[in-house]
């Protein structure tokens, strides 16, 4: 009796937790799992049963085309794929027209792949359609989220082949390429987010017609996501980072001075470099709480 109370009262505290965490899955020291429902009953399965990651649980907003503004990515970054190939999103020979980077003045956070309007293209993974909808800029565009993380974009569509909410796997036909919104003459922009924040695509997939992912496991630095460090122009230098200490040696320590604005908040300041509050403070030698005045420099290393 005292043995089912104790157990009942571990299930009751883990229902209780497990409202506060977006996720489906709460595991406990014991041997099984609760999985939160709608109607609030609990149902208690073995471990070994497989719960797929939620990718819906934070930031599914059809409406914005980053939905993940006020989170903090930090770098570098490791991504996973489960397979060496991802599906072309054209059924004929990519050819790039313009690369991630500097172009014109500006960034180009995509790499351009010319076709015809009404070309099909497809998804490049499996994963969920979080955006099928008119983008400004990026004309008729889909955004599907993939279970690594990654969101691919697909814009200047001339016809949608998905709705938001649908699953789909590699290789499913998601619409018609064309030239909607500010674009160019036909071509298909592709953009490969991570968390709101754009990859030079490259540096993860070869764009020919082996259509392979340069490794299972990558490292992302932050400098594979800066537009100014690349030309639109030409292809980068790609050394894929395969381990952490590869993406770590590969950074060169840098050191800028931040002058703090009015309204600043070291919050702010740390959004805004992709850095720790932890960081600033022990570079500054500062503590979470210090006033920091508009004016006053901080030492931003990483
Ligand atoms: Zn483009």
């Amino acid at each position: 009796m005292k043995l089912l109370f104790t157990f009942l009262l571990t299930v009751v505290s883990l229902s209780v937790y497990s409202q506060k965490i977006p996720d489906l899955k709460i595991v406990d020291q014991l041997d099984f799992e609760v999985i939160k429902k709608a109607d609030s009953t609990d149902t208690i399965i073995k471990l070994d049963t497989i719960v797929p990651i939620d990718i819906k649980a934070e930031n599914w907003d059809h409406t914005v085309y980053n939905p993940f503004k006020n989170e903090v990515v930090m770098f570098p970054l490791q991504l996973e794929f489960k397979d060496s190939t991802y599906a072309s999103p054209i059924s004929k020979n990519k050819v790039v027209t313009s690369r991630y980077g500097w172009r014109r003045g500006r960034g180009h956070k995509g790499i351009d792949i010319d076709l015809i309007t009404g070309d099909s293209l497809f998804s490049m993974f499996d994963g969920i359609v979080r955006m099928s909808r008119y983008s400004r800029g990026h004309g008729k565009t889909v955004v599907v989220r993939h279970y690594n993380g990654l969101e691919t974009v697909y814009a200047h569509l001339s016809a949608y082949g998905v709705k938001e909410n649908d699953s789909v796997f590699k290789g499913q036909y998601l619409g018609k390429g064309g030239v909607s919104g500010n674009a160019r003459g036909s071509h298909l922009h592709l953009v490969v987010n991570y968390k709101g924040i754009a990859i030079n695509p490259e540096y993860l997939f070869e764009f020919n017609d082996s259509n392979s992912i340069r490794s299972n496991e990558i490292w992302v630095t932050q400098q594979w996501t800066r537009t100014y460090v690349h030309n639109s122009k030409r292809q980068s230098k790609i050394i894929p980072l395969l381990t952490e200490e590869d993406a770590i040696t590969s950074l060169k320590k840098q050191k800028k001075i931040y002058v703090v604005k009015r309204g600043d908040t070291l919050s702010r300041i740390s959004k805004r470099n992709n850095i720790t509050i932890a960081a600033i403070c022990k570079t500054n030698a500062i503590n979470k709480n210090s006033v920091i005045k508009p004016g006053q420099k901080l030492v931003i290393e990483k």
